[in-house]
């Protein structure tokens, strides 16, 4: 199952999500991994790397999907 990972620099906040959250967007707006925005990953230990590699300071998983 993939999930997804929304980066919010502007918060410093990154957000672990499975693939049918209602708050993944159906079509994600343009993503920089520097800016922010919304990633992909093929499986949880793919999502869960780059939720480590983001740098922000909160890395938290969604509480409405529970990835
Ligand atoms: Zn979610």
């Amino acid at each position: 199952m993939a999930l997804w990972v929304n980066i919010r620099r502007s918060v410093d906040e990154a957000v672990l999500h499975k693939e049918r959250c209602i708050e993944v967007p159906s079509i994600p707006t343009r993503s920089d991994f520097w800016e922010g925005g919304w990633f992909e990953y093929p499986d949880k230990d793919t999502a869960l790397d780059a939720l480590e590699q983001s740098g922000v300071v909160r890395q938290v998983k969604c509480r409405l999907c529970k990835p």
